[in-house]
């Protein structure tokens, strides 16, 4: 391990929690072996840790009563919302902890509002979570896959860009006997240890026909495909015994993404049901907790899809909801500005503090400044193979941290609730006429 000041993250040995564990939060990886830097983890190796270390930034805050002036000013804007029966979506707990994941649904439920992940925000579903819902998956934790997989097949998934320490104990320094890594056309190789011998590339476009001819060569023994990317892969499927296939998320271009994410699934029932072999696919995310979303959602609603709560219970929708329905978004960590929404929708956006200049809140955008998970606030994040890890603040925050956030705006909704009807015709119009700046 290393000393000394880490000057790039603007963190000091003074200002760091002295019972901090040190795990990078940067995305689902959760990394807890790293070098450490003034007992903070060194990121500077992975483009996704520098990107997130970028994002949290160093913590300008606010003063404790602008924070509360605008806690408040949301609170009072969603109790409008609520009252004339307006579309509420929140978006991007998948960057959150588990206990403000479980707070933000039960805020809600108290709502009637949708909870949407960002990539399906603008696209009204997560094809990977209905393939699952309707195929199922053959997964794995990543240790199994570590100890006993003989080959592993990266899908769209250039780790050695975005997760190197991931790459380290899966990747070709380790002891695999074979891998293989489906890229896009365009994708680089530069110093990374892959060669192209170890590389299909296959236009995002093209990969539900792709993933579909794999699987009827698999099925067919006998004809062999005249696509040699094919054929290679299907020599690697036949060639294992424990066959990991890692997906990232997904690459720009895919067409027809619900039917690649059932194809997938598809080829892997395939390969499990031909042959001598274990076939097992798992997803390495860029977001921090993921999959502790897929399990707050799936606890309380049965399903991980896009989903509306409400006192009654959740109403699935999938494929039904899009961004331009809603009539107010709140947003947690998603990096999504006033620019990105559709004008007329209403908006307050939760993020690190230095996101936000002096002047962040506008007519129809509030901005609340918060700590980031494993950085300026602590919580339990799920690993991306579902392993529980608690997070430590590894600096003093300096914000008010989400859950509070989300029980003050609850007890100022729940303690106003039945006040609203005195006020209704003033707040409709104030709603009205600053949703339309
Ligand atoms: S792979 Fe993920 S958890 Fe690990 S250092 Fe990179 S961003 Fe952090």
């Amino acid at each position: 391990m290393t000393t000394g000041e880490d000057s790039s993250s603007g963190m000091t040995a003074s200002s760091i929690h002295p019972g901090a564990v040190p795990v990078c939060a940067g995305c689902g990886c959760l990394c807890h072996d790293l070098e450490l830097l003034s007992g903070v983890p060194d990121f500077r190796n992975c483009e996704l840790a520098r990107n997130f270390m970028r994002r949290a930034g160093s913590g300008i805050s606010r003063t404790q009563d602008d924070s509360n002036d605008r806690i408040a000013m949301a609170a009072s804007q969603l109790r409008d919302a609520l009252h004339f029966g307006r579309s509420i979506a929140l978006v991007g707990l998948e960057h959150t902890a588990w206990e403000v994941q479980k707070a933000a649904i039960a805020l809600a439920e108290d709502l009637g509002a949708w909870v949407v992940r960002e990539p399906e925000f603008q696209g009204g579903g997560s094809p990977w979570a209905a393939s699952f819902a309707q195929k199922g998956c053959t997964a794995a934790s990543w240790g199994e896959i570590r100890l006993r997989s003989d080959a592993v097949v990266l899908w769209y998934a250039p780790l050695w860009h975005t997760h190197p320490h991931w790459m380290e104990r899966f990747g070709p320094a380790s002891s695999r006997a074979h891998r293989l890594a489906v890229v896009s056309p365009d994708s680089s190789l530069a110093s990374v240890g892959w060669i192209e011998d170890q590389m299909i590339r296959v236009d995002p476009g093209q990969s539900n026909a792709f993933l579909r001819a794999v699987r009827a060569s698999l099925k067919d023994d006998l004809q062999e495909s005249p696509d040699a990317s094919v054929r290679r892969f299907v020599h690697t499927v036949r060639n294992s015994h424990w066959l990991a296939i890692v997906r990232g998320d997904d690459p720009p271009g895919l067409a027809d993404a619900f039917g690649v994410a059932e194809s997938f699934a598809d080829l892997v029932a395939e390969a499990n049901s031909t042959g001598d072999r274990r076939v097992v696919s798992t997803h390495v995310p860029s977001e921090i907790n993921a999959a502790g979303l897929d399990a707050v959602l799936s606890i309380r609603a049965g399903l991980s899809t896009p989903m509306r709560f409400t006192a009654d219970g959740p109403a699935r929708a999938l494929g039904e909801w899009s961004a331009d329905k809603a009539d107010f978004v709140v947003s947690f960590y998603t990096g999504l500005s006033e620019e990105d929404i559709p004008a007329g929708i209403r908006f307050v956006t939760v993020d690190a503090a230095d996101r936000f200049g002096p002047d962040s809140n506008s007519g129809r955008t509030i901005s609340i400044p918060v700590g980031t998970c494993g950085l300026g606030a602590s919580g339990t994040l799920i690993r991306g193979d579902g392993v529980v890890v608690p997070v430590r603040n590894v600096r003093k925050a300096s914000d008010p941290d989400l859950l509070t956030i989300l029980h003050a705006l609850r007890n100022a909704l729940r303690a106003k609730g039945d006040s609203n009807s005195a006020e209704s015709g003033d707040a409709n119009a104030r709603f009205g006429a600053e949703a339309a700046q």
